[in-house]
């Protein structure tokens, strides 16, 4: 496949674009969907990869560039997987990050309270689509397993990063630098698992 000279990141997630942008190639000109007036579509998909390619279609039909949107999310076992799909609007039902972690911190207690063997289990889900034309459309999903923490820890990183420990490590991804986040998150499972479909990247 003929490499492309730039691409739509097609998010208005500041975070999201960030790590997007590092992940692509550097000499790939990124293009953010402000920059050329296109508002976000409504996300009416009920699963991570129908809002994902009902992202990048919309993206594509407006820019006619090349296209690469997420859908992701945190979906915690104890609460029935939500915010799950819901992750974004759930932020903002409660008053921003803060609150809906705290909630979710709340949340989790409840259900574990006369509970042994509290469970904190919880998974970041992200599926990526890429549209290059008309006719092809490319579609890869990452997880990345982990906990949630029993507190509110760390300052980088974006959304729920400061109350997700992924297995095998102590800290949440807000503690973690932002490299070494971007380079194990369910994003970077996506991209790569993308990179291995076509040979653009
Ligand atoms: P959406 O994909 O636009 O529906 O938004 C997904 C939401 O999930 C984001 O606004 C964040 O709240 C959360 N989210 C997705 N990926 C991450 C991540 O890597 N770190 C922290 N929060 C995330």
């Amino acid at each position: 496949m003929s490499k492309i000279s730039k691409i739509l990141i097609g998010t208005h997630n500041k975070g999201k674009f960030k790590e997007l942008s590092y992940l692509l190639p550097e000499n790939l000109k990124k293009i953010t969907p402000k920059s050329i007036g296109i508002r976000s579509p409504k996300e009416t998909g009920k699963t991570f990869s129908a809002n994902s390619k009902l992202k990048v279609n919309y993206f594509y039909k407006r820019s006619k560039i090349v296209s690469i949107s997420d859908d992701s999310g945190l979906s915690i076992n104890c609460l029935g997987g939500r915010p799950g799909i819901n992750s974004a609007r759930w932020a903002i039902k409660n008053g921003g990050f803060k609150n809906a972690m705290k909630k979710i911190l709340l949340m989790i207690d409840k259900k574990n309270i006369n509970k042994k063997k509290k469970n904190r289990k919880a998974i970041f889900v992200c599926s990526l689509s890429l549209r290059l034309s008309n006719s092809k459309l490319v579609i890869a999903e990452g997880k990345i397993k982990g906990k949630i923490s029993k507190k509110i820890i760390g300052k980088n990183g974006f959304g729920y990063d400061p109350i997700f420990i992924p297995n095998n490590y102590k800290l949440t991804f807000g503690q973690m630098s932002k490299k070494k986040k971007m380079l194990m998150d369910h994003r970077f499972i996506a991209f790569k698992k993308l990179r291995k479909k076509i040979n653009i990247f």
